[in-house]
């Protein structure tokens, strides 16, 4: 299981950026994300309509202790920042494990999140956003797999073209 805890959410500021984080995480391998911050359930609805419309199985739950998800979490967690450690020195190693809890911040990240993640790693030593960070995370652990990924039950799924846009139903 390869989760995302999303820290921080502000309801209004950050919607949209708190719902490509979800899209990102969905469409790149990942199987769940706890929503921290404000409980905001547009962010909720709008993802489980993309999870019933393109497939596979993917959740969005709200919690408002992230304290409580870094505790109860059984296996390790991987804090992204800035200020961690090169994911090319430790990606080889996160591979590794099976159930891995990815958390990503907003404005702020508590102290207590540096100290106590099992790993703080950066996706490069500049500052930049959630989203990019996560989605590079998430390619270099799958190491592109990801990207052919199928997504069960879908309702819809598009046909590659080389121009233009062309989209397939799924009866029933
Ligand atoms: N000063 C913050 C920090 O500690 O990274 C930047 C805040 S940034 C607007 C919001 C989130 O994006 C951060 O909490 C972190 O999860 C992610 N992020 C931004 N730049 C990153 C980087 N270079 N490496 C890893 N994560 C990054």
């Amino acid at each position: 299981m390869i989760a995302v805890l999303r820290l921080g959410h502000r309801v209004g500021r950050d919607v949209r950026i708190t719902t490509h984080i979800c899209l990102a995480a969905r469409a790149l391998g990942a199987d769940k994300v706890f929503l921290s911050g404000e409980r905001d359930e547009s962010v909720i609805k709008s993802i489980e309509g993309v999870t019933k419309r393109w497939g596979g199985k993917f959740e969005v739950e709200y919690r408002k202790d992230w304290r409580a998800v870094m505790k109860s979490w059984k296996g390790k967690t991987a804090h992204l920042t800035m200020y961690g450690e090169p994911l090319n020195e430790k990606i080889q190693l996160l591979r590794k494990e099976k159930d891995l809890l990815v958390i990503v911040g907003a404005e702020k990240v508590p102290s207590e999140v540096y100290k106590s993640a099992d790993f703080n790693i950066s996706i490069s030593g500049q500052p930049h956003s959630e989203v990019a960070a996560l989605a590079v995370f998430l390619d270099r652990l799958f190491e592109g797999k990801e990207l052919e990924k199928a997504f069960k039950n879908a309702k819809l799924r598009v046909v590659p073209q080389p121009h233009g846009k062309l989209t397939e139903e799924k009866d029933g």
